[in-house]
């Protein structure tokens, strides 16, 4: 895959990520009325789950930012934990990929620890 293709392909998932966001925001800020209290953990539910959704959304975009970055200045495909080219393979199923697959691996079994909400980078890794 050349340069350019995988900058259209992340510009492509840019577009997509920004119309999920505005598309997010655009529901939540409809008005819903006055709400019967039965209704009102329903709908706190729904508000948050489509909050985790525009954070997930939020932090994709931003690595896809970053891998658009990368890609200006050269250093597209190159892990940026241990210097090494990260595989063709994972840059197909990930282009916004910013670590090889071994520090990947790392990196989601040490925030495994610290975090318990999931990293957008590290779904994305089973994907
Ligand atoms: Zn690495």
């Amino acid at each position: 895959m050349n340069n350019e293709m995988v900058q259209r392909q992340l510009s492509n998932k840019r577009q997509e990520l920004l119309m999920t966001i505005g598309g997010i925001r655009a529901g939540v800020m409809t008005p819903k009325g006055p709400v019967a209290e039965d209704d009102q953990a329903s709908v706190e539910h729904e508000e948050f789950i489509s909050f985790q959704r525009n954070n997930l959304s939020h932090a994709t975009l931003r690595l896809v930012d970053e891998a658009l970055d990368r890609l200006e200045t050269g250093e597209y495909g190159i892990c940026l934990a241990c210097e090494e080219p990260i595989s063709a393979k994972r840059l197909n199923a990930v282009p916004w990929a910013k670590h090889c697959v071994p520090c990947q691996e790392r990196m989601a079994l040490m925030e495994a620890d610290m975090r318990p909400m999931p990293a957008a980078e590290r779904v994305q890794a089973f994907m």
